[in-house]
């Protein structure tokens, strides 16, 4: 199986408009490879005001986004229903979050304490027909979320950023490029950093000289085997130098 379609539920709708129309990733949507469908999180509000959050339980800095929207807006986009179906139901599913004729789809939360994003992560959900991802802001989200709704939560990193948009782009950035025919040369997406558990070789390109800096005589050698010789020897080195924990998990 490969992704097919993918859901994003934010409050900045518009925040997506460039990555998703540019380079690579825009053409795989313009063209339908991705059937990319943004949600305004605001669409499944019920106060004239639109609200998403309100103060924490508890007390504390910081405003939470409410569970009642999330869980709103997640049925519809499950269930490809329009905001006016869902939105003031009360328990209409009191166990959990109804999806009509099996489980939910995968459904990633962004969160700092998330399970940390690797190229592997990006391999598994490329491999799913449908994915929602669903971005915070805030303080972060109630966390009656993460327990109904989320089947995932992902972390890009260590350290803190103003919303979940630019992690979910950086998941669909990894993942799209995964998707058959999006990337041009075939061989890309195998050949490259991670893909084998190893940082990619150093590349280059015209002019063969550049301020006093030749390129390696065996890439200009015409000796195709001694090539990949030298390019597997230079990516064991750098990921040994710069990146020996990916050495560490292979064993
Ligand atoms: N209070 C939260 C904490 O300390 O973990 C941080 C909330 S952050 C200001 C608001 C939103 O940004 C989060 O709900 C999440 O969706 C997103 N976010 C921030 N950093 C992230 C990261 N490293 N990875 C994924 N999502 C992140």
């Amino acid at each position: 199986m490969t992704l097919r379609r993918l859901d994003i539920l934010t409050i900045f709708p518009g925040w997506f408009d460039g990555p998703l129309s540019t380079s690579l990733l825009g053409k795989a949507v313009a063209e339908g490879q991705l059937d990319l469908r943004l949600h305004d999180l605001r669409d499944f509000t019920t106060d004239r005001h639109r609200s998403v959050d309100d103060t924490p339980y508890g007390g504390g800095a910081g405003m939470v986004m409410r569970p009642d929207v999330w869980l709103w807006a997640a049925e519809a986009v499950w269930n490809d229903l329009r905001p006016q179906a869902v939105v003031g139901r009360s328990d209409p599913h009191p166990d959990a979050v109804h999806v009509a004729g099996g489980p939910r789809p995968r459904t990633v939360l962004l969160t700092p304490r998330g399970r940390p994003f690797t190229q592997s992560l990006a391999r598994d959900l490329a491999a799913e027909e449908r994915l929602v991802l669903l971005c915070g802001r805030y303080e972060g989200i109630d966390e009656r979320v993460h327990d109904l709704v989320a089947t995932d939560e992902v972390s890009i990193g260590d350290y803190v950023l103003f919303g979940g948009e630019v992690a979910a782009t950086v998941v669909i950035e990894a993942v799209t490029r995964l998707l058959p025919g999006v990337v041009g040369n075939e061989d890309s997406p195998t050949d490259e950093s991670f893909a084998d558990g190893l940082l990619e070789y150093p590349h280059y390109t015209r002019p063969a000289e550049v301020r006093g800096r030749v390129v390696p005589q065996v890439l200009t050698s015409g000796d195709h085997g001694a090539v990949a010789t030298w390019r597997r020897r230079q990516a064991e080195e750098l990921t040994r130098t710069r990146r020996p924990d990916l050495l560490d998990e292979d064993e």
